[in-house]
């Protein structure tokens, strides 16, 4: 599953939409179709590699890089109080697309978020509004800090 089958390298390509976050030569951040908490987002390496186990650790360590950037701005401009990052390889542990990708999942006092959340639905269908989804993309853009 590669290329046009799968739905990560679709939305790299521009050929699949997203509230796109972020984007440099080897990464990519946007916004979880399905929130399991509002502001959740994606980062993940442009090259499709299915799990970490295939990944070279340089190109790990750009996704971390990114995922570093990112969780900065979630945190400035959502202020949760935490923010857990999740980051599955395989079916047994909970992955369901096949290009690896780090969840950035603001945690909020209460949230009761179990890490095997329903990845087929959002939490609260409001937070997977795409009006709402662009608004708080807008909101953490501009919170990325460039360096
Ligand atoms: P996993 O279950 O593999 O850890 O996480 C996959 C994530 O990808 C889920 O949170 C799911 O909501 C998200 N996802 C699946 N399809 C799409 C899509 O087409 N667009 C976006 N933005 N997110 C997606
Ligand atoms: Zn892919």
């Amino acid at each position: 599953m590669i290329g046009p089958d799968c739905i990560f390298c679709r939305i790299v390509a521009n050929a699949a939409e997203c509230h796109e976050l972020y984007r440099d030569e080897t990464t990519l951040a946007f916004m979880d179709i399905h929130p399991a908490n509002e502001g959740h987002c994606l980062v993940i390496p442009r090259a499709h590699f299915q799990t970490v186990f295939e990944m070279p650790s340089e190109a790990f360590a750009a996704v971390g890089a990114t995922v570093a950037k990112i969780a900065q701005a979630v945190n400035a401009a959502l202020s949760p109080g935490g923010l857990s990052l999740v980051q599955a390889n395989g079916a047994l542990a909970g992955q369901t697309v096949p290009h690896v990708h780090v969840h950035v999942l603001p945690r909020r006092e209460g949230d009761n978020l179990a890490l095997n959340w329903d990845r087929l639905r959002a939490a609260d269908p409001a937070h997977a509004d795409p009006e709402r989804l662009a608004a708080v993309a807008a909101t953490i853009r501009a919170k990325i800090v460039l360096f």
